[in-house]
């Protein structure tokens, strides 16, 4: 087996095999911290996806025969060898995406856990009967995998989200094509040199195709895949479902979110600070579970009190590369996601809001760090209110009450997630009943959902019904088929 190494273009791996991509050009693929090229991309094109598609379809029906508790000991070998190899994944996380080594480790744990989750596919998928349904008659359902399936996966979490859907995929008996982000690939390459290392799985069951939009186009247009899994900006999310829907695939397209975080008045703030540091900067506010609006309710003294205790703890906070021992808020992914974070800041700024913690530090070299940014604005409608900024940029709102604070959040055209910091069961139970998101943290920054659990948000921040992980995704990936007999 071909290792792909730093530097070089990177291959497809299609059929059991490494492979050349047949589009010819590239995308350098840059480590955020120094600007240093790590490896080149290949932009393949659909005739690199219809040989990984005809690979998937040659493996399918094989694969599917397999006794589920087998396919699950394949899954199970793959978790042994990710297990054995977190921290060097977790170094190519870094490298490729830029978080800080301690979190890429909880990345790679997290989609391990997804792996985990998925060993469990012969109880996960069993179907269901009911005897007597008429006299002589029972009915009984079975799941069966659909086919072929495909995921296109964000640059945020480049070992985790492949590993959201890989594992139930297989262990449905679907085959399986990734087409990971094409900023950050490495660890998705090295997740498939090791599952090609386990042996557990039929060649072809497993394919990974580089690439940008001509290869997503080249996914959403094939006829020989029968479902898509998708996650990122809410935009992208908007087109895979469309164009899914319209050439008949099933979809799940999971988009972009604005999380916010509410502060009661009786929250305790020495505990409720460092969680929401970590929910707004941790990751450089890179993830979709990111607290990006900071909600004080109260009376005046309250949120300034909330407002003074997070601009002190934010900035005790060391900005810097991914792999420095000190790091809390890691470089963002590339100097053009920076400079939007850092426009948005200006013209609010310009448009009179009040920049209480000012993280715009040139961006340093290579361009691609902001420091945590703190924005009180006073445009409930405006961009650093309502618009995805994807960076280590907290807006701060207040809200005289609960209602007038859950108002407030439910006006996002996304739901995401969110979470609310307090003392009072009674303040929680209003939230639960009232918040528009799937995703709560009650004195959590980032609730992330475990991998038995659906995860996914509600209006923009998804297209598609099904959600990832838990029981979701193995509706997901099997279709139902009832059988009702007369014997
Ligand atoms: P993105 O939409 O730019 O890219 C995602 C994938 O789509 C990539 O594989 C990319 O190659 C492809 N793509 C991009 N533009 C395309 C186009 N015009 N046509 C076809 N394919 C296209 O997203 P990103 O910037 O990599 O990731 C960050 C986004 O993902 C954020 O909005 C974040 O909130 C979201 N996200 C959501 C969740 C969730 O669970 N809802 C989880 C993680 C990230």
């Amino acid at each position: 087996m071909a290792i792909s190494t730093e530097k070089e273009t990177l291959r497809n791996y299609i059929g059991g095999k490494w492979v050349e991509a047949a589009g010819t050009e590239t995308l350098p693929d840059i480590d955020p911290a120094t600007g240093d090229l790590a490896a080149e991309v290949p932009l393949s094109n659909r005739s690199d996806i219809d040989a990984a598609v005809a690979a998937a379809s040659a493996a399918k029906e094989e694969w599917r025969a397999v006794p589920p508790q087998q396919r699950a000991r394949s899954v199970m070998a793959l978790r042994e060898i990710l297990t054995e190899h977190r921290e060097e994944i977790a170094a190519l996380v870094t490298a490729d995406m830029g978080k800080t080594l301690p979190d890429a480790s909880a990345e790679v744990q997290r989609g391990i856990e997804s792996v985990e989750a998925a060993t469990a596919i012969p109880h996960l998928m069993k179907g269901e009967n009911l005897e007597g349904i008429a006299s002589g008659m029972d009915v009984e359902m079975v799941r069966q995998p659909v086919g072929v399936v495909a995921a296109i996966t964000p640059f945020n979490f480049p070992a985790m989200i492949p590993l959201w859907f890989l594992p139930f995929a297989v262990a449905c008996g679907n085959s399986f094509i990734l087409k990971p982000s094409e900023r950050d690939p490495r660890p998705a390459v090295r997740i498939f040199e090791l599952a090609a290392e386990t042996g557990a799985f039929p060649e072809g069951v497993l394919n990974l195709v580089h690439g940008a939009r001509e290869a997503v186009e080249g996914i959403l247009e094939h006829p020989g895949i029968d479902a898509i899994s998708f996650v990122g900006q809410a935009s992208t999310a908007r087109i895979v479902a469309t164009r899914s829907a319209e050439s008949g695939k099933r979809v799940q397209a999971l988009g972009g979110a604005k999380n916010s975080l509410i502060v009661m008045p009786d929250a305790d703030l020495d505990k409720s600070v460092p969680a929401i540091l970590s929910s707004s900067f941790g990751a450089a506010g890179q993830r979709c579970l990111a607290g990006s609006v900071l909600v004080a309710v109260g009376d005046k003294a309250r949120q300034d009190e909330v407002r003074d205790a997070l601009v002190e703890a934010a900035s005790e906070l060391v900005t810097g590369p991914g792999d420095g021992a000190d790091t809390d808020v890691c470089p963002m992914v590339a100097p053009d996601s920076r400079q939007r974070a850092e426009d948005a800041v200006t013209a609010a700024e310009k448009a009179g809001d009040e920049v209480v913690l000012d993280g715009r530090l040139g961006g340093g070299d290579p361009g691609t760090f902001l420091g945590p940014t703190i924005v009180e604005t006073s445009d409930p409608e405006g961009q650093l209110a309502r618009e995805e900024l994807f960076g280590p940029v907290l807006a701060f709102w207040r809200a005289d009450d609960l209602d007038e604070a859950i108002e407030f959040s439910n006006g996002s055209r996304y739901g995401n997630a969110g979470s609310i910091f307090t003392e009072s069961g009674e303040a929680v139970r209003q939230y639960r009943y009232g918040i528009e998101a799937g995703m709560l943290g009650v004195n959590i920054g980032v609730p992330a959902p475990v991998a038995w659990f659906p995860f996914s948000g509600w209006k923009d921040s998804i297209d598609g019904d099904l959600h990832a992980n838990g029981h979701d995704a193995v509706e997901f990936y099997t279709r139902k088929k009832v059988v009702t007999s007369r014997w």
